[in-house]
């Protein structure tokens, strides 16, 4: 495979951008290679600025659970367009996406629409603080919520892989406000809370860690965390940016059968545009202004253009409730592939899923830690080189869409088998 394109653009892009990039896991760097500059993409296929064509699975890290450029959406946006890419001033189409995701989620009763993840986690948080009346906020190791400063101490992602766990130009002040406990024990929760709950506002979990790999939750992990949060009067936050829409329609809250009192959604709700929401319980959420007096605003918070490929992504996943029953069975089949052909750890929840360079259990941070990252970054090549686009580094994890056909995956697991007995 030749990338003499991609590396070209490259050197240039890294003139004038941090690493060439406005996303630090885009840069490659813990795969010790150059990023593949994308051309276009269509359904499960992803093409570079070379020419070559791979299978995706980063699904652009998650949005694109219908595959890329889906037709109704890419129709409906276009025809938005027409109308004014922004107005600032209410639309009716923003209470048509509330509707939709107040009816899949079956328990968000009040919420707003924002602009990225970290908005809506900063917000949620901010109306947590600002309803119990307390300041603390209670986050796991390895966990990843966007990148506002309370949130950057042992955050997931990027910063795992670049092995530095706290950002510089963070305030200690904002940190001291964050604790952390490592991901499944809830014994560790109550020890803080014995210690902290009356200040602590809320607890906010991926309620499937995805972003230090795919780290699902013990057996009744989520429901202990939603008994010691009542307990307090405390609230929990589930962080549902990657689970939301993907594991159910109702995300990870409908799949373990756990009810929050805040959530939040991002990546695949807004259909492949900057687009997120925060919302739960009207009583907490009425406590965002101008209702109440936790601010939160946004001039191009409801955009026309990114609400409209919202409403027809829920839109289709709401009338093809058998996408998900597909997706997991596709997956599935690629986990099948994984686990013959290597005893390295496999941790999947339905259409997400990552192989770990490591044995035994992986279940929180320190567990993950154990890969084998040089080993990972071998791996990711070899996948690269024969078609395969997935995500550039060990703590991501693997997206399935309903556009891979059995073919894409048949493909896939050829591959793998490949890599595995060389
Ligand atoms: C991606 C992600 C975020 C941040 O969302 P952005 O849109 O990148 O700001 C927050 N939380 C989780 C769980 C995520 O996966």
């Amino acid at each position: 495979m030749i990338h003499t394109e991609s590396e070209a653009l490259y050197k240039e892009a890294c003139k004038m951008m941090p690493g060439g990039v406005n996303s630090p896991v885009r840069a490659f760097k813990n795969v010790g290679t150059t990023p593949v500059f994308i051309d276009h993409a269509k359904g499960d296929k992803i093409y570079d600025v070379d020419g070559n064509e791979y299978i995706d699975y980063v699904c652009s890290w998650g949005p694109n659970i219908l595959g890329a450029a889906r037709d109704e959406v890419i129709n409906a946006v276009k025809a938005a367009c027409e109308r004014g890419l922004t107005y600032g001033a209410p639309t009716k189409k923003e209470s048509e996406l509330a509707k939709l995701v107040i009816k899949a989620t079956g328990f968000v009763e009040v919420l707003r629409l924002v602009n990225s993840g970290t908005e809506a986690v900063m917000s949620a948080i901010r109306a947590a603080r600002g309803y119990t009346g307390r300041d603390l906020v209670l986050k796991f190791n390895g966990c990843y919520h966007g990148h506002s400063d309370g949130m950057l101490v042992k955050a997931g992602s990027g910063l795992l892989t670049n092995a530095e766990p706290d950002s510089a130009g963070v305030p200690k002040a904002y940190s001291d406000c964050t604790l952390v406990c490592e991901y499944n024990s809830l014994e560790e929760v109550s020890g803080i809370f014995e210690k902290y709950g009356e200040n602590i506002a809320c607890i906010i979990v991926e309620p499937v860690a995805a972003n230090m790999g795919v780290v699902p939750p013990k057996p009744g992990y989520l429901q202990g965390l939603k008994d010691i949060c009542e307990k307090y009067g405390a609230l929990l936050v589930f962080d549902e940016v990657i689970t939301g829409f993907r594991l159910a329609l109702g995300g990870a809250a409908q799949y373990y059968g756990v009810t929050p009192d805040l959530v939040t959604y991002g990546k695949i709700v807004g259909g492949g545009m900057p687009l997120a929401v925060y919302g739960g319980r009207e009583e907490i959420m009425r406590k965002v202004s101008p209702d109440g007096s936790v601010y939160q605003a946004g001039t191009l918070s409801g955009n026309p253009i990114a609400v409209t490929a919202g409403i027809e992504t829920l839109k289709l996943l709401t009338e093809n409730p058998d996408i998900y029953t597909e997706i997991d069975r596709k997956t599935a089949v690629l986990e099948k592939a994984y686990r013959q052909s290597t005893d390295f750890t496999v941790n999947r929840v339905g259409s997400l899923m990552s192989v770990f360079f490591t044995t035994g259990d992986v279940y929180d941070y320190p567990t993950v830690a154990r890969s084998d990252t040089a080993r990972f970054a071998e791996y990711f090549k070899f996948m690269l080189e024969h078609g395969i686009y997935s995500a550039p580094s060990q703590f991501e994890a693997m997206f399935v869409s309903c556009a891979h056909s059995d073919e894409d995956i048949e493909r896939t697991c050829e591959v793998v088998r490949q890599y595995f007995s060389k």
